[in-house]
């Protein structure tokens, strides 16, 4: 399941380095995350890190994309194919 941004974003900015897919950007109004790229931090980080580096928690699992955890897997592999992705 990708995440989304909450409409409580306050645009900071703080999310956007610490994505390891690159897949956060500044939007109009807030930080705006490209479905095709969150792996939820699934294959980089033990926890999805727009959520934990977030001061308003504003970052949230998107219902509408729902991802077993191995197509999150297989998502980081294509996006990183020379990368070993790390099991927790
Ligand atoms: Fe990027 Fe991880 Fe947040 Fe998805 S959950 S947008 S991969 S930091």
């Amino acid at each position: 399941m990708a995440y989304k941004i909450g409409d409580n974003c306050i645009a900071c900015g703080c999310c956007i380095s610490e994505c390891p897919n690159g897949a956060i950007r500044d939007g109009e109004r807030t930080a705006v995350i490209n479905p095709d790229r969150c792996t939820e931090c699934v294959g980089a980080h033990a926890q999805p890190q727009c959520m934990v580096t977030c001061a308003v928690m504003a970052p949230e699992p998107d219902p509408d994309r729902r991802e077993t955890r191995e197509q999150l897997l297989a998502k980081f592999q294509k996006l990183h194919p020379k990368r070993t992705p790390i099991h927790v």
